[in-house]
């Protein structure tokens, strides 16, 4: 039997194990894929160990991704992004240790599956966030020739990843000014992730005619809210989980990911760990922090 993982901390509450199992079983392979809690200091002897023991393969997760550019061989989309959310054991090069991204992937195909047209020169892409997710989205869309506005609560980082893109930054307060210009709006901040977090921008400023994409995914956000009830199309972050995870499966494998059922598992997941926050919370155990962990996948 072939192991594969994900490492990250924490990592109790991570779809990645749900997702994949179910897409082995669909595909007939013999293989499993766990959780592993490791910590930062420990990436390193944890990668090596995996890779001794014959592992097809692992994910990444928070607070690993950035650390393992020093460890792994990065491809070049992982070093620009600066993150690697997946780790090859050498199929088709020997011996090495690999590095890839595929959160930018994910996203892309997420947008291309809702009928988001990104290929060729055009697309105005409005992309709130300087983060990681943020950062694999903006290198992956401006390969494929959008034209990327970065908006940041910090304007430093807005305008250190537009500037390695060759886009504009700019601070939140321009957000009014920058919908307006936009067809396509991407959250790729964690705003949205808990019940009462404000709005990025008032809702008014939408139109039917965007497309508004928000990478959260463990909820309904009150972005979304406002998207459809502004009639335009309104994308979560689930595909975008779906679709990273399933690139990731194709480059263990080289075999062609069964989305469908990756998706199923995954929203199964979600459906299974909202019924138990509810209950906890019914029962006092947890507060909104709850709906928060293991959230930050992908
Ligand atoms: P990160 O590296 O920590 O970046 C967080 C981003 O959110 C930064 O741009 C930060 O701005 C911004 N931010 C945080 N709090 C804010 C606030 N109160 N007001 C305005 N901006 C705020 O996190 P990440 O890994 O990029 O993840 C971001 C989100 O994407 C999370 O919700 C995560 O769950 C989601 N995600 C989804 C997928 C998927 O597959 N669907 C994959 C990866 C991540 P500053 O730079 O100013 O701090």
């Amino acid at each position: 039997m072939k192991i594969f993982g994900v490492f990250g901390d924490p990592i109790e509450h991570s779809l990645s194990p749900a997702m994949q199992n179910a897409a082995f079983r669909a595909l007939g392979m013999d293989a499993c894929y766990h959780p592993f809690r490791v910590s930062r200091e420990r990436l390193e002897d944890a990668i090596l160990g995996a890779a001794a023991m014959g592992f097809g393969g692992l994910n990444l997760t928070i607070p690993l991704k950035e650390k393992a550019l020093e460890i792994v061989q990065p491809d070049d989309l992982a070093q620009a992004i600066g993150a690697v959310n997946t780790v090859s054991f050498g199929i088709s090069s020997g011996s090495e240790i690999r590095g890839h991204n595929t959160d930018g992937f994910g996203a892309l195909l997420a947008l291309e599956g809702a009928g988001v047209k990104i290929r060729g020169r055009g697309s105005r892409v409005l992309l709130i966030g300087a983060g990681g997710a943020a950062r694999a989205i903006a290198y992956t869309l401006e390969r494929e020739g959008a034209e990327i506005s970065i908006a940041n609560r910090s304007l430093q980082r807005a305008e250190e990843l537009a500037g390695s893109i060759g886009g504009l930054g700019y601070p939140l307060y321009d957000l009014e000014k920058l919908v307006k210009e936009s067809e396509v709006i991407i959250n790729a901040t964690s705003v949205g992730m808990k019940k009462g977090d404000p709005r990025l921008f008032p809702g008014d400023l939408l139109q039917s005619s965007h497309a508004v994409f928000d990478i959260v995914y463990n909820r309904e956000t009150e972005l979304l809210k406002d998207a459809r009830a502004a009639g335009a199309l309104a994308l979560d972050g689930v595909m975008m989980l779906v679709y990273q995870g399933a690139k990731a499966l194709e480059i263990w494998t080289g075999q062609k990911a069964p989305a469908d059922v990756m998706e199923k598992a995954v929203r199964e997941g979600l459906k299974k760990r909202a019924e138990k926050e509810k209950k906890a919370r019914a029962a006092g155990k947890t507060g909104e922090d709850g709906e928060m962990r293991g959230a930050r996948e992908g």
